[in-house]
C-alpha cells in the first residue's frame, strides 16, 4: 500500500510501506478516507530528527475511514463500518482513562509519533496512508453517526479528531461558559477550533489574534467578534480592553504557547481568568513564563494540555449534528495522498490561504 513517510529536513514521501494487518485480537484495520495534516507533523517535517524520527518513520495521526477487517475480539466495530479515530491508542479502562484522561492511558501511544510512544508491537502506524492498523479498536474507534456519513460531511468531521477537540479541551479546561469573553491566540487550525468552539459554548465576545489574513477571515466567519493583526503587545491590549468593556478577557486559549503568547495572553486576561495553553512551541526550546506575580495578584490560572483521545467526540458530533458546530471551513485544501509533500510544502510555508490540507487516499 502507499503511505507517507518522514526521509529528512523537509523532505516527506509517499512510497510504498507494509500494508497494515491484524497483528492482535482487538486489532482492527481501517481504510482510510480522509487523513489530516497538522501543525504538530510541520514540527517534526521541520525538526523530526531532533525528535528520534528516523528517515522511513511514517506520519500522521489524524483520520477517518471505513473498517476493512477486524480482530477476533473487537465487539464495537465491523467490517464496512464508518469510523472516527482518536488520534491516540488508550485501553479505556485503567485509572486514567476511567477519569476522561486518555491521553495518560497505561497503554497510550499516537499514531504517526516517534516509536518511543509506540506500545503495540509492529511498526508505528501513519495515518496519510491507504490502511491503518489500529490497537485497541474497541476503545480507540469511534462510529460515526449515520446522519453523518458521506463524502460531503468528512470535512466536518476530520477536525473533531485532533484540532476541534484540542480547542474544545482548552476551553472546557477552563470553565468557558455563555456570555463570557475568550481571547484566541493564533489563527492556526487549533486557533480556529477555539474561536469555533467558544461560539458554540455562547461566548459573547471572541478576539482572535493572527497575522494571515485569509485565516482571520475563516476566524470570522466561525465566530470571532473581532480580529486583530498586530506584533504591538500594548495595541492588541489596547484593542483587547475596548472590546471587553476594559475588563480583559475570561478565557485566554494560547494556541502557540511559548515566551510572546504567553505574554500577550498575561496582558488580556481579566481577574480571576484562565489561560489555557494548547501549543507546542515549549518543545522546540521556547518555554513560556507563567507570570507568577499576575497569577498570585490577579488570581489567574493555567490550564490545557494535550487532548484526551476521543473524549470529545460525542459531544462535538452532536452539535455538529444539530448544525451548531462545522469545522469544516479549517480544511482549506484536500488534496490526493501521492500530492502529500505539496500539502507539507503548502502548510509549512504558511503559503498564503492555506489554513490546514486534508489527504484523500482513495482519490
Ligand atoms: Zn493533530
Ligand atoms: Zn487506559
Amino acid at each position: 500500500m502507499r503511505g507517507l513517510t518522514f526521509q529528512g529536513l523537509n523532505d516527506v514521501r509517499v512510497e510504498d510501506v507494509p500494508d497494515a494487518s491484524i497483528e492482535e485480537p482487538t486489532d482492527a484495520v481501517v481504510r482510510v478516507t480522509m487523513a489530516g495534516i497538522c501543525g504538530s507533523d510541520l514540527h517534526i517535517y521541520n525538526a523530526g530528527e531532533a525528535f528520534g524520527f528516523a528517515p522511513g518513520s511514517r506520519l500522521g495521526h489524524e483520520f477517518i475511514g471505513t473498517v476493512e477487517a477486524v480482530g477476533a475480539d473487537v465487539t464495537a466495530v465491523a467490517p464496512g463500518d464508518r469510523v472516527l479515530s482518536s488520534c491516540s491508542v488508550a485501553c479505556g479502562e485503567c485509572t486514567w482513562c476511567r477519569e476522561g484522561l486518555a491521553s495518560s492511558c497505561v497503554r497510550w501511544s499516537l499514531f504517526g509519533w516517534a516509536p518511543r510512544t509506540w506500545q503495540h508491537g509492529g511498526s508505528v502506524q501513519g495515518a496519510q496512508s491507504e490502511l491503518m492498523r489500529v490497537p485497541l479498536a474497541d476503545t480507540t474507534l469511534h462510529p460515526m453517526p449515520e446522519s453523518l456519513r458521506g463524502e460531503d460531511r468528512e470535512r466536518s468531521l476530520l477536525p473533531l479528531v485532533d484540532v476541534m477537540s484540542t480547542g474544545w479541551h482548552g476551553l472546557t479546561a477552563a470553565g468557558t461558559a455563555a456570555g463570557q469573553s475568550v481571547v484566541v491566540i493564533g489563527d492556526g487550525a487549533v486557533g480556529l477550533a477555539g474561536v469555533h468552539g467558544a461560539r458554540a459554548k455562547g461566548a459573547e465576545r471572541i478576539v482572535c489574534l493572527g497575522h494571515h489574513a485569509g485565516r482571520l477571515e475563516t476566524a470570522t466567519a466561525l465566530g470571532a467578534t473581532l480580529v486583530i493583526d498586530s506584533r504591538d503587545d500594548d495595541e492588541i491590549t489596547q484593542l483587547v480592553m475596548e472590546h471587553t468593556s476594559g475588563e480583559g478577557a475570561h478565557v485566554v486559549i494560547d494556541s502557540i504557547s511559548g515566551p510572546s503568547s504567553m505574554a500577550t495572553a498575561h496582558a488580556t486576561v481579566r481577574p480571576g481568568g484562565t489561560i489555557a495553553c494548547l501549543g507546542m512551541d515549549h518543545f522546540m526550546g521556547k518555554t513560556p513564563n507563567v507570570n507568577w506575580f499576575d497569577q498570585f495578584l490577579r488570581n489567574i490560572s493555567v490550564t490545557g494540555g494535550l487532548v484526551p483521545g476521543k473524549r470529545y467526540f460525542p459531544e462535538l458530533l452532536g452539535l455538529v449534528e444539530s448544525g451548531k458546530l462545522d469545522p469544516a471551513p479549517m480544511l482549506s485544501h484536500t488534496l490526493p495522498l501521492a500530492e502529500a509533500a505539496e500539502g507539507y510544502r503548502m502548510m509549512a510555508g504558511r503559503v498564503d490561504g492555506v489554513t490546514k490540507v486534508a489527504l484523500r487516499p482513495g482519490a
